[in-house]
């Protein structure tokens, strides 16, 4: 392999959008999908992209955090998002794809490229001899994990996400909720929701009698005692869940000078204190069920979930502890990482994470510093929260507004409404996306969603506009060798 050239370890999202990225950047590239030969336990084809469960993109309705990441991409050139545009079907808000249709059109695109080449072989070790990508998923093959393990650290590398529940502080009822740490230790940096008996009896019963979330053959529920579901809990007995995650010693409620019957604790996930997640609240019930069964909890009646709890197999690493901004790993800055495996959550996230990395594998290969997006757009929050967040409690992350700065310096009538915020961060996030991807020398595709049309600014052709000739033509060196770099906070 020669130093401008790349290897990729699986054709899933990420894989196959990299790859992608980095051949119409003049960068050949080899795949190595490990399909047919040797299939993951949720892939039931040989196909490139494979939609391993639901046919859902989320949600493409504007002004939605997903939308926004969805449109970034699409402005920005993103192979995957215009095929599943193309093998659109109805699905109301979302974003919904005839999965057949989709990945049969990625494994032509992709492997279709003239400077792409797919090997139909196991990677069982990181490659070492050029650079490399590795998006080879959450259910990463036991040898190559072992691999990685081997060069990240065997703590840093995770099987199994347990996943709490997350709320929107704005929705949360502080008629109910009191502030305080156990024991006074700490001031007030816990929520605390107080249950009296009836309260917590009838949480209970509806926990035990709640449906759980549909469990894989493969993902066998051994749970780690240390990190239980909270309907688990109930099912050992009715007071376990008030000696555990509910325990209310230590907290006095302001309103009666009295300790409730249990409490459930909410931290807060951010400096700004706009969303807080549910301490040890890690279920694996089914969505709806979370949202009817949580809602019982006094505080929480009206309370809206920006994310709900699982449990569920995964292998990520401890991305903010391993990884640079530009998704390369700190111990060995030639390996890149991508997709669910580098500690993104969702199909989107890992196509985004997966052009990302295209692109920044083919600046190295060029011999230019990468510039990663603005911290305001919703690609550059994602990988931000990747590489920023506390390593000491690192949790995969769904894209949400939660990741985004806040929208600064807007009237006091925009201010106060939600929905009226977010489409200012919208409009903020794409105006900055669309300067980067000039800075980038990467004029976006011009694809967009019929409202992002009214959208400020739209970039020129590029990328995957281009004719075969123009792409084998083009000099990718002067290209971002020519680009504007702005500093990224
Ligand atoms: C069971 C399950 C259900 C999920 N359901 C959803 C859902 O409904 N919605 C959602 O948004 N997200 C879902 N996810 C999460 C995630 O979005 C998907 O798993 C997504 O496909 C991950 O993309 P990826 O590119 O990281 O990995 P993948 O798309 O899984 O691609 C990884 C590829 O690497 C290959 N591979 C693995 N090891 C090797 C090796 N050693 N050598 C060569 N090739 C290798 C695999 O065969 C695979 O093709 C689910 C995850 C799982 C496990």
């Amino acid at each position: 392999m020669s130093a401008k050239s790349a290897v990729v370890i699986g054709g899933g999202l990420a894989g196959s959008e990299a790859a992608w990225q980095l051949a119409e950047r003049g960068i050949p590239v080899t795949i190595l999908e490990m399909r047919p030969l040797l299939m993951t336990p949720a892939h039931k084809t040989d196909r490139l992209a494979e939609l391993v469960c639901s046919n859902s993109l989320k949600s493409n309705t504007p002004g939605a955090a997903s939308w926004l990441l969805k449109e970034e991409l699409r402005r920005g050139g993103s192979l995957l998002m215009k095929l599943a545009a193309e093998c659109a079907v109805p699905g109301g808000a979302a974003l919904a794809v005839d999965r057949e249709r989709f990945s049969e059109a990625v494994t032509a695109a992709v492997a279709g490229h003239s400077l792409i080449r797919l090997r139909r072989e196991e990677a069982r070790n990181v490659p070492s001899e050029s650079l490399a990508l590795m998006a080879s998923g959450p259910l990463t093959s036991a040898a190559l994990a072992s691999a990685l393990q081997s060069l990240s650290g065997s703590e840093h590398l995770f099987f199994y996400d347990s996943i709490s529940p997350i709320v929107d502080a704005e929705t949360l009822n502080f008629d109910r909720i009191f502030r305080a740490s156990r024991y006074g230790k700490g001031g007030d940096d816990y929520l605390n929701c107080p249950l009296s008996e009836p309260e917590y009896r009838a949480f209970h019963s509806a926990l035990l009698a709640a449906e759980p979330a549909e469990t894989h053959p493969f993902e066998d529920p051994r749970y780690f005692e240390a990190c239980l579901p909270i309907e688990e809990l109930a099912r050992r007995g009715v007071d376990t869940l008030r000696f555990g995650p509910m325990k209310p010693v230590g907290l006095i409620d302001p309103r009666t000078h009295r300790q409730p019957y249990a409490v459930v604790q909410l931290r807060t996930e951010n400096l700004r204190s706009t969303s807080y997640n549910l301490v040890g609240f890690q279920n694996h019930l089914r969505f709806p069920e979370q949202k009817r069964i949580l809602r019982m909890i006094p505080g929480l009646e009206n309370a809206e979930f920006l994310r709900f709890g699982q449990i569920h197999r995964n292998t990520y690493v401890n991305a903010p502890r391993l990884l640079a901004r530009d998704l390369s790993l700190r111990a060995d800055p030639k390996v890149f990482l991508a997709g669910q495996l580098c500690g993104v959550e969702g199909y989107v996230e890992c196509i985004a994470t997966g052009f990302l990395a295209g692109l920044a594998i083919a600046a190295r290969a060029v011999g230019v510093e990468f510039e990663p997006p603005p911290r305001t757009t919703a690609l550059g929050s994602l990988v931000h929260y990747v590489t920023h967040a506390d390593p000491s409690n690192y949790q995969p992350a769904n894209i949400s507004f939660d990741l985004l700065p806040p929208a600064e310096g807007l009237e006091r009538r925009i201010a106060r409404d939600r929905r009226a915020r977010r489409e200012a961060q919208c409009q903020r996030a794409l105006a900055a996306f669309d300067e980067w991807l000039i800075r980038q020398g990467v004029a976006g595709s011009g694809q967009t969603s019929d409202i992002s049309s009214q959208q400020p600014s739209q970039p020129a052709a590029g990328p995957s506009s281009a004719t075969k000739t123009e792409r084998k033509t083009r000099e990718p060196a002067a290209a971002l060798a020519a680009a504007t770099r702005a500093k990224c906070d």
